[in-house]
């Protein structure tokens, strides 16, 4: 059965999009643990990161990069967290979490946005991408 993500990579769910290109895409998650909370999902579906071909592993490393100085822009925070995880949807994904303080990296503590916040967010990041 497909992923949610590859419902999403296929247009059949929406989601707020900041980029996508051949291999990877990056849109905001849906329940995020801080403003700007972003996963970057390869298009290809493999369950788990470091079973990824390293050159695709590491292309989406600078993808991931590409996407978190954007974010790093767009987002006043101390820096940009990194997590892979991958227990609740089993396809590849980068979360990158604008930090402030370490219990956004919890996953225990969430931010509520509405549907206007949530485009916009994904715009200026997007806006912000060199
Ligand atoms: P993990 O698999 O790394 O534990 O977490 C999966 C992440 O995907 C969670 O942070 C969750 O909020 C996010 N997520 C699950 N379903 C959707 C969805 O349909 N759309 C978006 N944008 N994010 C989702």
């Amino acid at each position: 059965m497909p992923s949610i993500f590859t419902h999403i990579i296929n247009k059949e769910i929406p989601c707020y999009k900041i980029v996508e290109n051949d291999l990877f895409i990056a849109f905001l998650d849906i329940n995020p643990n801080a403003k700007g909370h972003t996963l970057c999902v390869p298009k290809q579906e493999i369950n788990k990161i470091f079973d990824m071909p390293e050159k695709r592993y590491l292309d989406l490393m600078k993808f991931s990069r590409e996407v978190a100085v954007a974010l790093e822009k767009t987002v006043p925070c101390k820096r940009i967290g990194m997590s892979v995880i991958g227990l609740e949807v089993p396809h590849v994904h980068v979360h990158l979490i604008p930090l402030n303080d370490m219990k956004q990296m919890t996953f225990q503590h969430k931010v509520s946005q509405s549907d206007t916040e949530f485009k916009a967010l994904a715009k200026k990041i997007a806006n912000n991408l060199i």
